[in-house]
C-alpha cells in the first residue's frame, strides 16, 4: 500500500494539471516526517530536439527527469536526510497504468535500494483534469513492479 497526505496528492493533481498536455515527473519525499512532493522539470522535449534518434518520443508521452534537480534528493536520501517515498508522472490522454518505458526507465535506478523502496505514482489526466492514478511497487521475488493500492489521507 502508498498512502500520499492528502497535500502531496493535491500537488501532484496541480502538477499534471498544469503541464497538459505535456507529462509531469516528480519526487514525493519525507523529510522528518513531513511528506512533501518536489516538482522536477521534464527535459523530455529538449532531448528530443537535439536528437530525436535516440529519443523519439516528446514530452507528450514521455519524461525524462533534468538531473539537476533529482541529484540533490537522491543525495540526500543515500545520505539518510531524506526518504524517497515515490516517484510520479503523468499520462495525458492516457490510463494510470506503468508502461514498459516507464518499467525500463524505473528498472535503471534499482541497484540502490533507497529507489527500489520508492513507489511509483501515474497519473491519467483527460481533458487538462486528473481522472485517475495507481500506484507501484517492486516485487524482488517477482522482479517486476507490482500495483499496490494508492491512499490519501489527511494531512
Ligand atoms: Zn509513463
Amino acid at each position: 500500500m502508498v498512502t500520499l497526505t492528502d497535500a502531496v496528492w493535491q500537488e501532484i493533481v496541480a502538477h499534471a494539471e498544469a503541464t497538459y498536455p505535456e507529462e509531469c515527473c516528480g519526487v514525493v519525499i519525507a523529510r522528518s516526517g513531513k511528506e512533501e512532493a518536489i516538482r522536477i522539470t521534464n527535459i523530455q522535449n529538449l532531448l528530443h530536439a537535439r536528437d530525436p534518434e535516440t529519443f523519439p518520443r516528446t514530452a507528450r508521452t514521455a519524461y525524462s527527469m533534468r538531473y539537476e534537480e533529482v541529484a540533490p534528493l537522491l543525495e540526500e536520501a543515500y545520505r539518510g536526510t531524506v526518504k524517497l517515498v515515490a516517484f510520479y508522472h503523468s499520462h495525458p490522454e492516457h490510463d494510470a497504468y506503468f508502461s514498459a518505458e516507464d518499467r525500463a526507465a524505473a528498472a535503471g535506478w534499482l541497484d540502490d535500494p533507497n529507489y527500489a523502496a520508492a513507489a511509483q505514482v501515474v497519473v491519467s489526466v483527460r481533458d487538462g483534469r486528473v481522472v485517475d492514478a495507481k500506484a507501484f511497487l517492486w516485487n524482488a521475488e517477482h522482479s517486476d513492479f507490482e500495483p499496490v493500492p494508492l491512499v490519501v489521507g489527511q494531512s
